[in-house]
């Protein structure tokens, strides 16, 4: 059956939660709350705040000692559904050091059990296109954008002159698409993209955290008998840092990019949960971001949402705030 049930996916929208494990060298005393399948519950002690406890709900939440391949496991239907003609965005949503880029990425040390979610999903793509091979034929093509402070940044220029690629089907001035045959072509590709976005921070300055980066996976599927064409698309988006910068402390360019982070956070929201509630109004115009994914939030456009949380208790205000962001889009 080669047009799988999309429909079987509940909803258009999904939200996981994933609490990260205390790392190496913290200590793992106190515990945040506990974790019931599709709850969390998190307690707060009067010395963090208001004593009280709180639980959320969502379509899953990972514990700590969850896997990179039991996380991605329930993503596959998804990612099979773009090869459709569908459209799909994956977030991952948190504070800086929640764990964000270890579910998209991975961490520094990568090997087939660590590999993030951008690699598992581009995997199955290229595994799922291959298996179609005769009836549908395909073409995959990336494009890798970060938005810092409200512009634009394409990460792949240089990787343009190289290959000499030519532009199509661009939704964005300046981003390029560039042809892909094998997950190995892309992650290449992430490696320069990854490089150009440490060329334009300054030395002691990462501001990957500040940033938005988002790699979109074209897929143009050509269906060999009828000559039908379907164009799907997947977007992986590691977001900025989500925690509240204290304006009374940064000033200058922190301050901006504070501001900048903190429109487009709740520009995504808003747009996310006028979807969620089946507004007739939704606000994609208000950030780069959302205009960036207006053809891949809402209409037949699949969603999900990691949100990740610390364990750490000191992190609990932070971890509240994340946790009513996600009720709000869920
Ligand atoms: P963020 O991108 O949200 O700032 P990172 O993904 O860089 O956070 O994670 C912060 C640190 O925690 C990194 O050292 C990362 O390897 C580690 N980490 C995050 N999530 C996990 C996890 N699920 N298991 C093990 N280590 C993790
Ligand atoms: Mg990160």
């Amino acid at each position: 059956k080669l047009y799988n049930q999309v429909q079987d996916l509940k909803g258009s929208i999904r939200v996981y939660c994933r609490v990260r494990p205390f790392l190496p060298g913290q200590l793992s005393g106190n515990t945040l709350g506990s974790i019931d399948e599709g709850s969390i519950t998190i307690v707060t002690p009067s010395k963090y705040g208001k004593e009280g406890r709180r639980s959320f709900n969502f379509n899953k939440v990972f514990g700590p000692s969850s896997s990179q391949e039991e996380v991605f496991s329930d993503t596959q239907p998804l990612i099979r559904s773009i090869l459709d003609g569908y459209n799909v965005c994956i977030f991952a949503y948190g504070q800086t050091g929640s764990g964000k880029t270890y579910t998209m990425s991975g961490p520094k040390l990568l090997n087939e059990q660590t590999v993030g979610v951008n690699y598992r999903a581009l995997s199955d793509l290229f595994k799922l296109s291959e298996q179609r091979r005769g009836i549908f034929s395909y073409e995959i093509a990336v494009q890798m954008i970060e938005i810092y402070n409200e512009q634009f940044f394409p990460l792949q220029e240089s990787t343009l002159e190289i290959r000499n690629n030519s532009q199509k089907g661009v939704s964005v001035p300046n981003a390029n698409l560039v042809p892909v045959t094998s997950t190995s072509d892309v992650i290449e590709l992430m490696n320069i993209g990854q490089r150009n976005r440490v060329v334009g921070a300054t030395a002691l300055n990462d501001r990957s955290s500040r940033s938005h980066s988002c790699l979109t996976v074209h897929v143009q599927g050509k269906d060999m008998t009828s000559g039908t064409i379907l164009r799907g698309c997947l977007h992986l988006v590691d977001l900025a840092g989500s925690e509240r910068v204290d304006k009374s402390e940064v000033t200058g360019e922190r301050l901006k990019e504070a501001q900048h982070i903190n429109k487009s956070l709740s520009a995504l929201g808003d747009v996310i949960s006028a979807l969620a509630l089946k507004n007739s109004h939704v606000p994609y115009r208000n950030s780069k971001l959302t205009q960036l994914l207006q053809d891949s939030l809402g209409g037949q456009a699949k969603t999900l949402m990691f949100v990740h949380i610390s364990p750490e208790m000191d992190a609990i205000g932070e971890t509240l705030s994340t946790l009513k962001f996600a009720e709000r889009v869920s």
